[in-house]
């Protein structure tokens, strides 16, 4: 995650953005997620009526054209609104620099990867990770975890370089990814000792790290509380739609977190989607043995909720994906670009893909395709 992609959706409160092809499919729903982002979003389209309707849906939008793509009445970059920001624009790169086109991204976009075929069922239980699969509040995490755990070891003078050390703390921080924070912090532990340092305990890094998390991500919980900004700025797009559909069909709704529960359940209450998980919504104790993702699933099959067959997982990280395959279940890799979310971050795609995944999918903005692909009629 760089700094970059954390904050393009930042960005993006301060721009006209220009949506071409935004009338029909994908562009239109390109459209809708800038719209629900704050940007002041310019339908672009053939199709008028719909153009009118996608306006008169959102009140912040900046103007409506009617024409071909190649129509010289289009502004080729966002610019920025009339509020004071537009020192803000200059740095936002997207497809075209910053054109948005809807029929281009049809075209190219990766939306989803089918790669079990036979990966369908009539799911009962719908198991969600939180962070990177729902909420995208912690977006960036790993660039603070990472640095700090660099940090550690490097005051033990052990003759390795930072970038060396960064290499080794990414590659645990990555391989424990989706499990509770706690064992990202027992490895960094361990590595302290085997360089003949005396570690802290797993938990006062844990608060360590939390400590300065909350110091980069607290600006966003603010938003939200005082309503500056919308939960979908820091939702995966179509999240939402998705969780409303599965409910509407019946199935029974789980959100499991490798994130302290304390803090999880705050945010999944500042976006919203709380009332979505009528199975519940867990976190990570303290005593980190008590709970886990898989610790979940055994539960819910110990009570015959359902059969592992009837489990349908959503996750960014490899453990929710493991979890869910090793009791027969279907499993959706999410590997979405935390920049803008529309195209599929590869390294996560084959991590996912790597763990078993059956779908891989950027964001949730095809819902109806993906759910013709996974149930069984
Ligand atoms: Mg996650």
């Amino acid at each position: 995650m760089t700094a970059s992609a954390l904050s393009n959706w930042e960005r993006v409160n301060f721009r006209i953005m220009p949506v071409m092809g935004s009338t029909r499919s994908l562009g239109e729903a390109v459209a809708r997620v800038f719209g629900r982002k704050d940007a002041r979003v310019t339908i672009h389209g053939k199709r008028k009526e719909t153009a009118e309707e996608r306006a008169d849906e959102n009140g912040e939008i900046a103007s409506l054209t009617i024409g071909s793509p190649e129509g010289p009445q289009i502004p080729t970059t966002p610019v920025a609104a009339s509020n004071g920001q537009s020192g803000e624009t200059s740095d936002f790169v997207g497809p075209r620099d910053g054109l948005i086109s809807g029929n281009k991204m049809g075209s190219t976009m990766p939306t989803i990867e089918t790669l079990h075929p036979e990966a369908r069922g009539v799911p009962k239980v719908v198991l969600f990770d939180f962070d990177g699969t729902i909420s995208l509040l912690r977006a960036g995490w790993a660039g603070v975890m990472a640095p700090m755990m660099v940090a550690e070891l490097a005051m033990l003078k052990s003759g390795e370089s930072d970038a060396e050390l960064n290499s080794i703390v990414r590659e645990f921080v990555d391989r424990l990814t989706g499990k509770q924070t706690i064992y990202q912090m027992i490895e960094l532990a361990a590595q302290v000792e085997r360089r003949g340092g005396a570690p802290k305990t797993p938990l006062a890094y844990k608060y360590k790290y939390l400590g300065l998390l909350h110091q980069r991500i607290a600006h966003r919980l603010d938003e939200l509380r005082s309503g500056r900004a919308t939960a979908e700025k820091y939702l995966v797009p179509g999240a939402i739609e998705l969780l409303e559909t599965l409910r509407k069909r019946g199935m029974r709704l789980y959100l499991a977190s490798g994130t302290d529960e304390e803090f999880m359940k705050q945010e999944a209450d500042l976006l919203g989607v709380t009332r979505f998980f009528d199975g519940g919504v867990y976190g990570a104790l303290d005593d980190y043995k008590s709970f886990s993702k898989g610790i979940l699933i055994e539960r819910i099959l110990s009570r015959s909720e359902c059969h592992g067959a009837e489990i349908l997982g959503f996750g960014d990280g490899y453990v929710e994906i493991e979890n869910v395959k090793s009791v027969g279940g279907i499993a959706v890799g999410v590997a979405t670009d935390e920049g803008d979310c529309l195209v599929v971050d590869e390294w996560k795609r084959n991590r996912l893909a790597g763990a078993g995944a059956d779908y891989i999918i950027p964001n949730y903005l095809n819902q109806a395709d993906l759910l013709e692909r996974i149930i069984a009629p």
